[in-house]
C-alpha cells in the first residue's frame, strides 16, 4: 500500500521507535502519546478494518494479541494496560491500516468503558 504510513514504517521508509518485531507484527511508540506509555501493535499485513480480515488475518491477529502479555516486561505492562482498536470515522481512526493501541503506565483516568 504505497500511501500507508504504517506500511512505510514496516518497510523502513519512515523512521519509528520500534520496540518489538516478529514475522507477523511490530510494535512502535506512538508519535503522539495519549497515555504515560502508548504503543501501537501493527500487523505486518495491510488491511484497513476488522470487516476486511481474511481467515488468515484473523488467525494472525489472534496470535499477535496473545503475544502482548508475553511482552509484559519489555512494554512495562505489569500494572495493567488498555487495548483500543479504532474503526472508522466516528471512532477517530486516522490511519487505515489495522492497529491496536496499547495504553499503559498510568491509571486510565478517562471514562471506563
Ligand atoms: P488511529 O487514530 O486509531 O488511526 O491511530 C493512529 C495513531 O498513529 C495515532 O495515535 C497517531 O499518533 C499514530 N501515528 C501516526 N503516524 C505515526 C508515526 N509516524 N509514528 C508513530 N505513530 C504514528
Ligand atoms: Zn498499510
Amino acid at each position: 500500500m504505497s500511501n500507508c504510513v504504517f506500511c512505510k514504517i514496516r518497510d523502513g521508509e519512515i523512521p519509528s521507535e520500534k520496540v518489538y518485531e516478529d514475522d507477523l507484527m511490530f510494535i512502535i511508540k506512538d508519535i503522539d502519546p495519549k497515555a504515560e506509555r502508548h504503543f501501537l501493535m501493527i500487523p505486518k499485513r495491510h488491511f484497513k478494518l476488522l470487516s476486511e480480515m481474511t481467515s488468515s488475518d484473523t488467525e494472525n491477529l489472534g496470535k499477535c494479541l496473545k503475544k502482548i502479555p508475553e511482552l509484559s516486561d519489555l512494554l512495562g505492562l505489569e500494572n495493567g494496560y488498555r487495548l483500543i482498536i479504532n474503526q472508522g470515522d466516528d471512532a477517530g481512526q486516522t490511519v487505515f491500516h489495522l492497529h491496536v493501541h496499547i495504553l499503559t503506565g498510568q491509571k486510565m483516568d478517562f471514562p471506563h468503558l
